[in-house]
């Protein structure tokens, strides 16, 4: 049975660390518990967001006015000869240690992205030349009236940092993954953490790289090139490490974010005659949804 709490301040469930209050706000640690949620903002007549850890969601300063569902649906199924059936809710950075542990290959990728199993298929995340759709067999998904269908791999469509469930308003309940037996999988996956500590700042409040890598570059060097490593707007700060990562430096508020972003795109473009693509997820206050 859900909990429903009122004024919950997004920020903690945030990497950035900011954001205002959820009007609504519930956990879900499975599938009933996720159809009695949809249920109460279909009732309320609110609109809903379903989140994980929030590391792609940059929540707006006036917080969100429906039901903010954090997806705690979390369980590890090992099917055999590679195949893992897994939640939601589950860690995809311990889903990519589990996994090479037990010497498979094909998520090693995802150890040190903090995000969930349904956050990473949602954004379709990648890294170190591998995408999360390379090794998916299928995904549970439930529509905003409770309905559950499985997808086949075949019938699901991604791209770049780009999923169709991006265009669908549902919730992703599970996935399944099929790997490749590898002894030298846990040994990747360890100089991979290794790799990511060393050149992505780690300890900061971040959502990662903020601008998709726009074809044949990479937005981080050319943030670098316009000589924005540093640039500040009130407390938010490109990072010095990584340029493609905007920082919640001193108590930012969700504004100074989308004005340095602003100021990313307009200076790229202007120096560079190129067009960055944001990769962060802007919420929205749902007022508008409303
Ligand atoms: C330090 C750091 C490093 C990162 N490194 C990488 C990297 O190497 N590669 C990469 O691709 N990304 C990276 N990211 C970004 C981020 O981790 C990914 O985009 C990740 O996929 C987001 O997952 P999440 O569970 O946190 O989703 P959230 O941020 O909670 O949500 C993101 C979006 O997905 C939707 N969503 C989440 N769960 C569900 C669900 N179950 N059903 C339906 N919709 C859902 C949300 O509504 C929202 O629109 C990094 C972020 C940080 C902070």
């Amino acid at each position: 049975m859900i909990k429903i709490e009122e004024n919950v301040s997004l920020s903690a469930y945030s990497t950035m660390g900011l954001g205002g209050p959820a009007k609504f706000f519930t956990k879900a640690e499975s599938e009933e518990e996720m159809r009695e949620a949809l249920a109460f903002a279909k009732a309320h007549n609110v609109p809903f967001l379903v989140i994980g850890k929030g590391s792609n969601c940059l929540f707006h300063d006036k917080g969100y006015k429906g039901l903010v569902i954090l997806n705690k649906i979390d369980f590890f199924h090992d099917l055999g000869e590679g195949v893992f059936h897994v939640g939601g809710g589950t860690s995809f950075s311990l889903l990519g240690v589990k996994t090479a542990r037990l010497h498979y290959a094909g998520l090693e990728f995802a150890s040190g992205i903090p995000a969930t199993v349904g956050g990473a298929v949602y954004m379709n995340a990648g890294a170190s030349g591998k995408e999360t759709k390379d090794t998916l067999e299928s995904v549970d998904y439930m529509d905003p009236d409770g309905n559950v269908r499985r997808y086949r791999r075949d019938e699901l469509s991604f791209s770049y940092r780009k999923s169709m469930f991006q265009k669908m308003k549902g919730v992703i309940l599970s996935a399944t993954f099929s790997l490749t037996p590898n002894l030298e999988a846990r040994s990747k996956q360890i100089a991979i953490v290794q790799h990511r500590t060393k050149t992505q700042p780690y300890g900061e409040k971040s959502c990662g790289c903020a601008f998709r890598n726009p074809e044949g570059n990479f937005a981080g060097a050319l943030i670098e090139k316009c000589g924005l490593k540093g640039a500040r707007v009130g407390g938010a700060e490109v990072s010095h490490l990584h340029a493609n990562f905007l920082i919640n430096k001193s108590d930012a508020k969700a504004d100074d974010i989308r004005s340095l972003i602003e100021l990313i795109k307009k200076t790229v473009k202007e120096k560079e005659s190129i067009d960055l693509e944001v990769e962060v997820c802007f919420i929205s206050s749902g007022e508008e949804d409303a």
